[in-house]
Formats: structure tokens, sequence, C-alpha cells
């Protein structure tokens, strides 16, 4: 009997457990809502966890953070280097590999696309803003939470068509002038509730990517406390907002009205184009081209990729090309005709 039996036989549950299976996710933060979101993420078999986090483990963490312990804390071990210790005691099929260093501009593109959906679950407004930035660039979906005192919340960003972080907060606090666990502390039910929380947000996207009607669930805020329960609200979409225009990275409208065919996204060091091909004639046409290629197909992306760069493709057409490959617009429909054809990229 499969170690996952029981994730199986819930409802719709085997697909859903491929999907899980398939998934492939960054973690920020491996705090209070992060070290119980990566137990569960590991317990139940997703394909690949990336854990970031440049923090070392401290006593005042240990009440609520679930992976350290006492010797943690003692040596001032590393989050990212502990919380892997203790994740790989789990066993069972995810892979995992932890990164003890913050997100920065220099980095956060690279893993992003190396990822199908990023978990944001630092305290960190900086760190949020730059996540929302870089998801805009890269296209890449996001789950932000966080938790104080006797609070929490999550709130989903996920393609296609989401609005941004700035569309909820047009003007995010600046980093002192709001309270911290330093300052308000934090209650393990707090954390625990937002982990809660964006694990039924990410449940819910990955198993509404086959109705028609799931982007509901892609752009919904979670909010709760101890005293008054939990609420659930859609995400507001500001049509002037001057980072998104209210989803602009929506396929629809990408592919109707801008009539883009190949181009460069600012930051992120790569470009962007469409495919007219779904991920099993990809697959086929990829595979012609021989070893030459790593291929891995994700439950939300199709990535190839050589020594030069990477094709990452998404179920709705839109796809990515970075690395050396991505720096020139030439380069990049070279690379499509020579792996998929010159009937690949989209016609309009
Ligand atoms: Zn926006």
């Amino acid at each position: 009997m499969s170690r996952y039996d029981r994730q199986q036989r819930t409802r719709g549950g085997q697909q859903l457990d491929e999907r899980w299976r398939q998934l492939r996710i960054l973690l920020v933060g491996c705090g209070g809502v992060g070290t119980p979101l990566a137990q569960s993420l590991v317990g139940s078999g997703i394909g690949f966890l990336t854990i970031l986090d440049g923090d070392r483990v401290r006593e005042t963490d240990l009440h609520r953070q679930t992976l350290f312990q006492d010797r943690d804390a003692q040596q001032s071990v590393a989050k990212a280097t502990a919380a892997l210790r203790s994740l790989e005691r789990i066993g069972g099929r995810t892979r995992i590999e932890a990164l003890p260093d913050m997100l920065t501009p220099a980095n956060a593109a690279s893993l992003f696309c190396r990822h199908d959906v990023i978990l944001d679950a630092t305290d960190h407004i900086p760190a949020r803003l730059l996540i929302d930035r870089t998801a805009l660039a890269t296209g890449v979906g996001w789950i932000h939470s966080a938790a104080i005192s006797d609070r929490w919340v999550a709130a989903s960003f996920l393609p296609p068509g989401s609005p941004c972080y700035h569309c909820w907060v047009p003007e995010p606090p600046q980093p002192d002038s709001i309270g911290s666990c330093e300052s308000e502390g934090v209650l393990p039910v707090a954390c625990l509730a937002a982990a809660t929380a964006v694990l039924r947000l990410l449940t819910s996207y990955l198993r509404s990517r086959t109705r028609s009607d799931g982007a509901e669930n892609t752009r919904t805020i979670i909010r709760g406390s101890v005293a008054a329960g939990e609420t659930i609200v859609t995400l507001p979409t500001d049509p002037d907002c001057r980072y998104c225009s209210g989803g602009k990275i929506e396929s629809s409208r990408l592919r109707s009205a801008d009539r883009v065919h190949l181009r460069k996204l600012c930051g992120a060091g790569s470009i962007e184009t469409w495919l007219d091909l779904d991920f099993d004639e990809i697959e086929v046409r990829l595979g012609r081209l021989g070893k030459s290629l790593d291929i891995c197909r994700g439950s939300v992306s199709l990535r190839a990729e050589d020594e030069n760069g990477a094709l990452i493709c998404y179920h709705d057409g839109r796809a990515l090309i970075t690395g050396n490959h991505g720096q020139k617009i030439e380069n990049a429909r070279t690379l499509v005709s020579h792996w998929l054809g010159e009937d690949a990229l989209a016609r309009y």
C-alpha cells in the first residue's frame, strides 16, 4: 500500500496526489508559519521543496517553530539547515533543498523560475514587495501568509489573472510602523492557522485547475483571529494599479489586446512568449532532441533545460526563455524554433 494512501482515498484524491507529487514549491521564510507548512508539505509528499531563510534559530522561536529543538538554538544553527535536518527525518518522496540565504533582487528571478508556486512566510515587508515584483515579472504565482499575536492572514496571488499585492495594499506600511513578534508576541495557534490557510488555498488551486470556474480560487484572502474566527473575501482588483493594471498578466488580455509575440521581461532576465502546443505535444517534440535536455514536467509548469538556460512552459500557453537563451529576443526565437519547431509560436 502506498505511503500516501489516505490522501489518495479522498474525493478526487488520486488526481490531486499526482499534482501534489509534481509540485515544486519555494518557501521564503522558515519561521512560525513556514515550519509547520514545510512539515505538512513534506509529509504529504510534494515533489520538490526549496527552503530559503537567512536567519538563525533562537530560543524564543522554539514555542512555535515546530522543526527546531533546544540544541539548534544553543548552537545558533541556520534555520534552513536545521529545518532540512528535521524534514529529512520524515522520509517520503519529497526532494528538499535548503538555502541559508535571504531573497534578494539578484537571486529572486532565477529562484522563481525553478518553482511552480512561491510561499511567502516571511514577516519582512521588503521581502514581500520583492516577491510581488518578481511574481509580476516572471508570471509565477505566490501565496502570502503571516501571523502576529493571536491573528493570522493568508492571501493567494495565483495566475491566471490575479491582481497584485499593491491592488490589495496600495501603500504598503513602513517596516517600522507595524507590530512584530518581538513587540506583540505570537501564539502557536495563529501560526498553525496561517499555515492551514495556505494549505487550503494551495489545495484548492491544484484541484481547481481542471474546472473552468477555478479562477476564483486564485484571488482569495483568509483572515482570522482567536476571538473572531475566520473570514474569507475576494482579493480586490485595482484597474488603475500602476504595477499590474488590475491583473495585466492575465493571459487572455495579453494574447488578444497586446498581441505580444516575444517580449523581454524587465528585471527577470528572460523573454516571454506564447506557444500553440499543449504539454503532451511539447514533451514529444522535446523528446526528439535526445538526452541533451533536462526535462521536468510539474503540475503547473514544464521545464526543459540545457547548459545555457531553460524553456519554462505553462498550461495557458505562456512560456519563458531564461538564462543565456533569454538574453535577446532573437536567441529566444531561435531556441523555440530549434527545440519545438517553426510552428510552435502562437499565431495572432
Ligand atoms: Zn495590482
